[in-house]
């Protein structure tokens, strides 16, 4: 059994911007044989919900309205961190394209549809931090560590 830290929305918690929620099935199955752990960094880090949209521009994390969200933005990741390290979790599956939770590719901060590489700020400190991150689009692969089993137990 493997403990996982998972995006929120991911498990159906209407913890999106706009309110709603992106349930996976998969992932929600995963809770038979492991322990899920939700986070929602933005909710965490101080932002309501619903929310505007934001996207990563630089080094900061801008809303629709060109409103700097960058503070709560770190205060999530900084969270998530803390969760994982309190319950020793080596191991998360994260929403694509979140400028939090998103993995190799985000938007491109013009709010345009248009995605570049990158993470989202979630992912980032996770990732420095020794997490192995995937996305609800690699789930593939995340099975694939689960029947190894090998250092995230
Ligand atoms: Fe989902 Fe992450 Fe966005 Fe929260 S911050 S709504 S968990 S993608």
């Amino acid at each position: 059994m493997a403990k996982i830290l998972v995006s929120g929305c991911l498990l159906g918690f209407p913890c999106r911007y706009d309110g709603k929620s992106c349930p996976v099935a998969e992932i929600r199955e995963l809770a038979k044989k492991h322990t899920l752990i939700p986070v929602c960094p933005e909710q965490q880090g101080g932002l309501p919900t619903p929310r505007l949209p934001s996207e990563i521009i630089g080094e900061k994390v801008i809303n629709r309205e060109g409103t700097d969200v960058s503070e709560q933005y770190h205060r999530g990741a900084e969270i998530a961190l803390q969760t994982a390290k309190l319950n020793d979790i080596h191991l998360a599956v994260l929403k694509a394209k979140s400028p939090s939770c998103g993995k190799g590719k985000v938007y491109d901060g013009t709010f345009s549809g248009t995605l570049i590489p990158g993470n989202g700020v979630t992912v980032s400190l996770l990732e420095e931090e020794g997490l192995t991150v995937f996305s609800e689009q690699e789930l593939t692969e995340l099975r694939s560590l689960l029947d190894k089993g090998e250092g995230i137990l």
